[in-house]
């Protein structure tokens, strides 16, 4: 007989959030694993913004996957943002929620803002473009909000009641009769269901998803403002340049930021560590400093700087749904820079899966059954 209903690899925002929606489920016997040191999960170690808005322009998914999924991707981070900042106000869990906005560096640039703002508003989501000092600037409305990270996965934590097992997970055995999970220590947990939300860790442990999941690296630095001021609030994320360079502002004199990885050899994709480099630094800072020129803002050097090693799909799309071949094990990741809103979401979408076999939240375009063919030897 299985001893728990579910076991979840992985105790960042995916696993927790997994958890806390299953007990609101009224599924109680789930068992957490991951190794000692939580908080040492991608969603700790990041400047913990949440946003609705991905990273990129959605004129590029637009553009890369079609209209239907950039709208799904769009509906699913609206659907953990407003999860996720409910679950934070209902807690009291420091959060402040601020506008995204994205300045054109370029002609060209200018022109995509244009074609992203036309497809935004025909979509139903709030977009507008402005000339602010004779740069053209798109707003995507109050869509974004830092928040306090370590705090929010505590309570999850906590709220869902679940044994914890501080180890590491080495093997996943389906059968018959449910799935068997083998422990560093050599311990054996049994379950009726696995949750695969061990980040990086899928790979290693489902072996079909290896090519599927692209490591890439990354960092983000904390400066201080010395001179002038910025023109924005605190919660407020903003991006420039493609993308290519992001801040999201903590307090008013307090900017995240991160961006130029192009800097990086292939720009970190298939990287195995995530160093801090101080030539991506000094690019993040002089860009920063230049595009708020009129402002007159100078930046202190960083006085926090993290390395991160993320994920990302191979074809760009968050996959979050059932194992094919194996119905027994969920997994969830690749969610392409937008982990705390899209986490959120695929745990509440993975509930869902567990209790009723199918989700209301988590299109079928999301499933990890469109790789299939990616994982197939002949
Ligand atoms: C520089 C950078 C900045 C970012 N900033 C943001 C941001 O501000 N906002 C945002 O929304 N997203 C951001 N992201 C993306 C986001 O951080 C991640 O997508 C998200 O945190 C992933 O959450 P997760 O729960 O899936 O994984 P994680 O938080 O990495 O958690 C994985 C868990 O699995 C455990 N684990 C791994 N392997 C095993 C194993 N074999 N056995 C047992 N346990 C295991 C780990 O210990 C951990 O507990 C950023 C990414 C980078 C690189």
């Amino acid at each position: 007989m299985s001893s728990f209903d579910v076991i979840i690899i992985g105790r960042g925002i995916t696993g927790l959030s997994a958890a806390w929606h299953l007990y609101r489920h009224g599924i109680r016997k789930i068992c957490l694993i991951a190794p000692k040191i939580s908080p040492e999960t991608t969603a700790t170690l990041g400047p913990g913004y949440a946003s609705v808005s991905l990273h990129d322009n959605i004129s590029r998914a637009v553009h890369g996957q079609g209209s239907e999924v950039a709208h799904a991707i769009l509906n699913l981070n609206r659907t953990g943002f407003s999860g996720l900042l409910d679950f934070a106000r209902e807690r009291n869990i420091f959060h402040q929620v601020g506008q995204v906005s994205r300045f054109a560096d370029s002609d060209l640039e200018a022109k995509e803002m244009t074609k992203a703002v036309a497809w935004l508003v025909a979509n139903g989501f709030p977009a507008s473009i402005e000339k602010n000092q004779n740069r053209l600037v798109q707003r995507d409305g109050a869509a974004a909000a830092s928040l306090d990270i370590s705090l929010t996965l505590k309570f999850l934590e906590k709220e869902s009641k679940a044994a914890v097992r501080s180890n590491s997970v080495k093997a996943i055995k389906s059968n018959s009769n449910g799935v068997d999970v083998s422990l560093e220590d050599d311990t054996i947990v049994s379950g009726e269901m696995v949750i695969a939300a061990c980040h990086r860790g899928i790979k290693e442990l489902i072996p079909e998803m290896e090519h599927t999941l692209v490591n890439h690296a990354d960092q983000w630095m904390e400066f201080e403002v010395t001179k002038g001021t910025l023109p924005l609030a605190p919660g407020d994320l903003t991006f420039t340049a493609h993308s290519h360079f992001w801040m999201s502002c903590a307090t008013q004199n307090t900017l995240r930021a991160g961006g130029a990885r192009f800097l990086r050899k292939w720009a970190g994709i298939e990287a195995e560590s995530a160093p801090v480099m101080g030539n991506i630094t000094n690019a993040v800072k002089t860009k920063i400093e230049e595009l708020f020129k009129t402002e007159g803002v100078k930046l202190s050097d960083p006085v926090k700087a993290s390395g991160i090693l993320d994920i990302r799909a191979c074809d760009e799309i968050p996959i979050i749904g059932p194992m094919f071949g194996d119905s027994r094990i969920l997994l969830a990741s690749g969610y392409m820079g937008s982990g705390l809103t899209l986490g959120f979401a695929a745990g509440q979408g993975l509930a869902e899966f567990v209790d009723a076999g199918k989700s209301k939240v988590i299109p079928s375009l999301f499933h990890p059954n469109r790789l299939r063919s990616l994982t197939e030897t002949d």
